[in-house]
């Protein structure tokens, strides 16, 4: 584990602000669509970076931007997150965590010490799938445990879903829906192949653009607020 990557601008990442961006590698699960498989199956290929250097840019950095978004891989595996993140706090900056939920003592510690201000939590399929997404053990029960954890957090919640064929369909959005029922925000996006850590994932035809729009039809019954993200209308499924 360990800081691999690190970003000075996005206008993207971090709804509403500019920031930089700090990724992290290796992964307790292996989604053979994993747009980043690099990161997440040999992260020992990337040098770690020095954090107190990356502090000392987002100091000089400081005036120009709002906060950082904290990404990877899946960076609450590192131990060095909490005191990294309090470090950020201390510059004034706002803190998005982006994570696939799984370690919710982690996430309730950096709620308790006020780390961060938004977190983007992905829901990859129903949670009785999870397993499926890993050779290790995975309990999906911990991501249900996030989920209620985060529901009345006093931070910016968004929930994540990326339409893979043969993981996402009507029914997994229902029970998706209900598991998240009443979030503030729901962000579906049109999965690209291209990239992705199984050869059998990159060859999956992706969802059309009006199908990804029909999911996100049925997840408007869920969240306060769908944004659909991603679609690349040429795409047919
Ligand atoms: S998609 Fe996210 S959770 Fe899944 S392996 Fe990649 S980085 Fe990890």
């Amino acid at each position: 584990m360990g800081i691999k990557g690190f970003q000075g601008t996005s206008l993207l990442d971090f709804p509403g602000r500019i920031a930089s961006l700090v990724f992290w590698g290796g992964c307790n699960l292996t989604c053979p669509f994993c747009h980043n498989p690099a990161l997440v199956l040999e992260p020992q290929a990337y040098p770690d970076l020095d954090s107190a250097e990356i502090l000392a840019d987002l100091a000089v950095r400081k005036p120009f931007i709002d906060g950082i978004v904290v990404s990877g891989g899946e960076p609450t595996l590192d131990s060095g997150l909490l005191p990294f993140l309090e470090e950020v706090k201390a510059l004034g900056l706002a803190v998005k965590l982006d994570t696939n939920g799984l370690l919710p003592h982690l996430i309730a510690e950096l709620l308790a010490g006020q780390l961060i201000d938004y977190i983007a939590i992905d829901l990859k399929t129903t949670p009785s799938r999870y397993p499926e997404l890993h050779s290790g053990a995975v309990s999906a029960e911990k991501l249900v445990e996030t989920v209620r954890l985060c529901a009345d957090a006093a931070v910016e919640l968004e929930y994540r879903t990326t339409c893979v064929p043969g993981w996402i369909d009507e029914d997994v959005i229902v029970k998706l829906g209900e598991l998240i029922d009443g979030a503030p925000l729901w962000t579906l996006q049109q999965y690209h192949p291209e990239h992705a850590l199984c050869v059998k994932a990159r060859q999956v035809t992706p969802y059309s653009a009006e199908q990804v729009q029909s999911f996100a039809e049925i997840a408007s019954r869920y969240a306060q607020r769908i944004i659909v993200r991603g679609l690349q209308p040429e795409r047919t499924g």
